[in-house]
């Protein structure tokens, strides 16, 4: 199932995404926060709230971010192979000893810099004026857990979302450490929905790409990661609990704008889309 968070009637909602709109899960007695929905996760109760809700057409409604995870978006550096080299190249890791990774290199963007589809990447968030795009798949963590296994870590995954990494180069590289220039506010655009695991258990096969403006900029197979959902999800609970809602965002392709010389920054009136096959586009313009 396809699964939104909504705002309609001034209230925020949990809807399944159908062809012909959103079902209103929570009018159907379900919770109205999607963490919630995650931690009580009843499948068999969802398709029957499916069945009983109210439809609601996709023009009355306002699809937000899925969720407000419940502890910082983790996130995932270098994580697939030419990115690695075009981010090496840039000169804007400070942070980097070699340019391909032993073990994956993570990160966190502030909570608070969560938007949702169609929500504004705000420019003048980023005072060095060097914001760049990163399209990524999201992963959406289903149940609390540690230690979990490679082999055991897609029973802990809830679903799949999309996750634009948005950046302030400049940001990034003054500071050494990421998360200044990886959190301002409105740099983390997700969604539009949430697709769980049973429903796209494929995931490595489906292309991830970002355009701008139209232009495509990033495309790659799920499957070129240098360290794979499962090898993230345990990499990451060796050590961290994780919670229902908790996202990883699991890294960006070759293709962000400091790979090009000269860069090729945001800037206002542009439109970043991030389409990954089955999830859907997260679409978000570019204001000052
Ligand atoms: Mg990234």
């Amino acid at each position: 199932m396809q699964l939104v968070t909504f705002i309609a009637d001034d209230r925020r909602r949990v809807g399944a995404l159908l062809d012909d709109g959103v079902a209103d899960l929570t009018a159907a007695g379900l919770p109205a926060d999607m963490v919630e929905l995650i931690e009580s996760f009843d499948p068999a109760a969802v398709v029957d709230a499916t069945d009983r809700a109210p439809r609601r057409a996709l023009g009355e409604v306002r699809i937000s971010a899925p969720l407000r995870p419940p502890k910082n978006v983790m996130a995932v550096g270098r994580n697939y192979r030419a990115h690695a080299q075009e981010f090496s190249r840039s000169g804007f890791d400070a942070s980097e000893k070699e340019t391909l990774p032993s073990h994956p290199v993570i990160f966190t963007k502030a909570a608070t810099s969560v938007v949702g589809p169609e929500d504004p990447i705000v420019l003048s968030n980023d005072p060095t004026g060097t914001t760049d795009y990163e399209g990524e798949l999201g992963v959406v963590i289903g149940r609390r857990c540690r230690r979990v296994t490679v082999e055991q870590a897609r029973s802990v995954v809830f679903g799949w979302t999309i996750v634009n990494d948005v950046t302030a180069r400049d940001l990034q590289k003054r500071h050494v450490q990421w998360f200044v220039g990886k959190s301002p506010d409105t740099f983390c655009p997700m969604g539009p929905a949430i697709v769980t695991v049973d429903e796209l258990p494929d995931i490595e096969d489906r292309f991830l790409e970002t355009r701008v403006n139209g232009e495509v900029r990033q495309r790659a197979r799920i499957a070129e990661l240098i360290f794979g959902i499962d090898v993230l999800i345990s990499t990451l609970s060796e050590v961290i609990t994780l919670e229902p809602g908790d996202v990883i965002a699991t890294g960006t392709p070759e293709g962000v704008g400091i790979g090009f010389d000269p860069p090729r920054y945001l800037q206002p009136g542009d439109v970043v889309e991030v389409s990954i096959e089955g999830i859907g586009t997260l679409r978000n313009p570019v204001t000052p």
